[in-house]
């Protein structure tokens, strides 16, 4: 048993000042993912900074027409939110296509964004791993690599993140609101996450010493046609081995706008806007969405174990566009959209 400070926060400047020039501190929200990296041995915080009692709980509307999700909303309580479900019914797909019901009452908004990588040398201490262990290696590539990216990957890493919430949040070109010791800031969702190059142990572009307050969702929510499709080796309680979110704005039969994510393929939720516009001003077509999906998976190359992703990949973008383009999603659960 590793000791550990525990303080409990009652104000964001508190939790700020606990974790100021502390780099060996961890905020603490639902638990699910740092307790279990505790146990395991992987993350080893000297002292725990308990953030739940924040006023971060609510979820408001914007000025602009959209909505403000407070970091210690739980997954269910987002998902299941009226406002949610119909105004942005791909995050509630992607939100109960994730974990288990118990996992989703305890998991927070802000600590989905900052769960880390499934991979299994990263969860086996005697094991290489550059993002655990700066330096030592990269278990997986020479591994058993079944779980791990096909795209954006770097020789120091191939890990995926894990999430399926960012996928969707990517799709709807959420915002981040942190604050820190400089202040306020805000970040694009595309520029929250990071690709691994020569520094895989750093996930995100949030400090260390900052803390996520709220996500913001524009007006445009896909409402009509949208898709959360999650292809995993079972039903439920697995993570992605490719996911695709989809958000389609169309005119009669012709696509306008179409944003397209994956999930379960990068390090980060992978969306490639160039390939989107290959869909704009087109009549929904199989023969196009199979363009599109060429061009979002240009350039990936998988591993002794994980290659089949690549096809599988593409296949499900493909599938994805037609369920968003036809007006009927992959519901995840019955109880998703009410
Ligand atoms: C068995 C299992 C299966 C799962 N399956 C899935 C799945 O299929 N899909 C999926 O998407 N997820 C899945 N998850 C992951 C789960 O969604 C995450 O563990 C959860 O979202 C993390 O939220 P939390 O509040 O528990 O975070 P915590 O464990 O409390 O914290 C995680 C990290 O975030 C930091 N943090 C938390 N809140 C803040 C904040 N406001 N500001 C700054 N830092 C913060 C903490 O310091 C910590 O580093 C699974 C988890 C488990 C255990
Ligand atoms: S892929 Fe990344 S997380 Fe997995 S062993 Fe290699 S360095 Fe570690």
């Amino acid at each position: 048993m590793i000791g550990f400070e525990y303080v409990k926060a009652r104000a964001v400047s508190d939790a700020l000042g606990a974790i100021a020039g502390n780099p060996d501190a961890r905020f603490i929200a639902g638990g699910t993912n740092l307790i279990d990296l505790m146990k395991e041995n992987i993350a080893r915080p000297r002292k725990v900074i308990d953030i739940t009692g924040l006023p971060l709980t609510e979820i408001e509307e914007t000025e602009s027409g959209g909505l403000r999700i407070g970091a210690l909303v739980p997954n269910s309580d987002l998902a299941y939110d009226q406002r949610i479900a119909s105004r942005y019914p791909v995050l509630s797909s992607a939100l109960l296509a994730g974990a288990s019901a118990q996992l989703r009452n305890m998991a927070s908004t802000g600590g989905n964004l900052l769960q880390r990588t499934r991979c299994l040398y990263f969860y086996d201490t005697t094991t290489a791993c550059n993002k655990r262990e700066p330096g030592t290696g990269c278990g997986a590539l020479e591994g058993f690599n079944r779980m791990n990216a096909i795209l954006g990957w770097s020789n120091a890493c191939i890990a995926v993140h894990p999430s399926d919430m960012c996928v969707a949040l990517t799709v709807l070109e959420a915002t981040v609101n942190v604050t820190g010791p400089h202040g306020d800031r805000t970040i694009l969702f595309a520029d929250f996450h990071r690709l691994p190059g020569d520094t895989p142990e750093i996930d995100t572009n949030l400090a260390p010493d900052e803390i996520i307050l709220a996500i913001e969702l524009p007006a445009e929510g896909f409402a009509a046609n949208y898709t959360y499709l999650k292809l995993r080796d079972r039903m439920s309680y697995a993570f992605a081995l490719v996911s695709v979110a989809v958000g389609l704005s169309l005119e009669g039969d012709t696509i306008k706008e179409a944003r397209i994510a994956l999930g379960g393929v990068a390090h980060k939720p992978w969306r490639v806007p160039e390939a989107e516009k290959l869909l704009t001003d087109k009549a929904r077509s199989r023969a196009d969405y199979g363009e599109a999906a060429d061009a979002i998976l240009e350039g990936a190359i998988g591993f002794a174990h994980n290659s089949f992703k690549i096809v599988l990949a593409r296949r499900a973008i493909v599938r994805a566009l037609e369920q968003a383009a036809s007006g009927t999603p992959q519901i995840q659960s019955e109880k998703a959209i009410r």
